[in-house]
């Protein structure tokens, strides 16, 4: 048999894993892509330069393993959070990780696994039952409104009933754009008898407060996953990461691969980081141009649902899918997420919003 003729079937896969598709955000080379809620902006020269310098002198020592334990990074991201969460956070309540998914992963790998489950409200972030599946931990869909609103006394009870050992709540919800205030959260972790993941990966794009203001109240259940991925404009260099207890991070260890952020990863984030003014100057523009795509979308007379992060999900489509396929037609990549009638687009540049809006209107025809 060729390499090429053997099939999936032909390996000795887990049994668990057989027909389950891989997460697949299609990456095509077309004109307007809106479809993975970047940061459209790319980085300022200065920032390239300040990585490039950073790079280059961390490459003297390419011959050694990078810090372990990323203290540096770790205490330059507990600064940033501290300084926009207004509450204060040492190194010690700070993990990172390559991208919020590895951080998603390492939760699960160490308070999820076999014999345990973990609960989301859903539609949500297609990642977290896929890291549940990869970590042998089974996935508890819970629902949220039809208006994708989370009932937060109804999820308390679900959670309640349930008895989970990770609960995930993502605030703004990817792909439905609402957050959560923190009194609703409050109400859910204290029903929770184990970790409360908040994933947190647009917050800088939301009007309400991080629950990084609930660690104090819950250390010992809460857990928010964060990236600079979206607002940092840094998805490229992979870099997300957690704040929790530090009891949370000394049982991250047990798990994660040693060295798992490589010297280049670790001085590119900190120089990125010594940007974060310039680069989250963005956050506003964005906001902006979301209520105005919104308002746009709603004269076209589509429905956009209610959005406090840096995408709008929004319908209604007889056939959601032959709409994306119109879409690409006219250039514009966007993002089918599988909820009948209704597509994703991520806010871009003034100009790839105007794009998109122009092929809303050929689209709504
Ligand atoms: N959480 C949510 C809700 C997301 O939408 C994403 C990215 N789409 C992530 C986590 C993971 O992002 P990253 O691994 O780039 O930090």
């Amino acid at each position: 048999m060729g390499q090429d003729e053997v099939t999936l079937a032909d390996l000795p896969l887990r049994e668990d894993l057989r027909g389950r598709s891989p997460y697949g955000a299609p990456q095509l080379d077309v004109p307007v892509r809106l479809n993975t809620n970047e940061n459209p902006y790319p980085p300022p020269d200065a920032l390239v330069q300040d990585v490039t310098d950073a790079v280059r002198e961390a490459a003297t020592a390419l011959h050694r393993y990078p810090d372990r334990d990323a203290l540096a990074l770790r205490a330059d991201l507990a600064a940033y959070l501290s300084r926009s969460a207004r509450v204060p956070l040492t190194e010690r309540n700070v993990w990172a990780a390559n991208g919020s998914n590895e951080i998603l992963q390492q939760l699960l790998q160490a308070f999820g696994g076999p014999g345990r489950t973990a609960l989301g409200f859903e539609p949500s972030y297609s990642m977290h039952p896929i890291i549940a599946a990869g970590t042998r931990t089974e996935w508890l869909p819970a629902p949220r409104r039809d208006d994708f609103s989370l009932d937060t006394g109804r999820a308390a009870g679900l959670v309640a009933e349930r008895q989970p050992d990770v609960v995930f709540v993502t605030s703004p919800n990817n792909p439905t754009g609402g957050s959560i205030p923190l009194d609703e959260l409050a109400a859910v972790l204290r029903a929770a008898p184990g970790i409360v993941v908040v994933d947190e990966a647009y917050a800088e794009f939301s009007a309400q407060p991080s629950a990084v203001r609930l660690l104090a109240e819950f250390p010992a259940k809460l857990v928010v996953s964060r990236t600079m991925s979206k607002a940092f404009a840094f998805a490229g260099g992979r870099l997300g990461y957690l704040a929790a207890a530090p009891a949370v991070v000394d049982a991250l260890q047990l798990v994660r691969l040693p060295y798992h952020l490589s010297v280049l990863t670790q001085a590119a984030a900190r120089a990125a980081l010594r940007h974060a003014v310039e680069t989250l100057a963005s956050v506003a523009k964005l906001a902006a141009e979301r209520d105005r795509v919104a308002e746009s979308l709603q004269g076209l007379g589509f429905a956009p649902v209610p959005s406090d992060a840096n995408f709008i999900l929004f319908g209604r489509f007889g056939d959601a899918a032959a709409a994306w396929r119109s879409y690409l037609d006219h250039g514009v990549l966007i993002r089918d997420v599988g909820i009948e009638g209704h597509l994703r687009v991520s806010i871009g540049t003034p100009e790839e919003n105007d794009a998109f809006l122009e092929a809303s209107k050929e689209v709504a025809r």
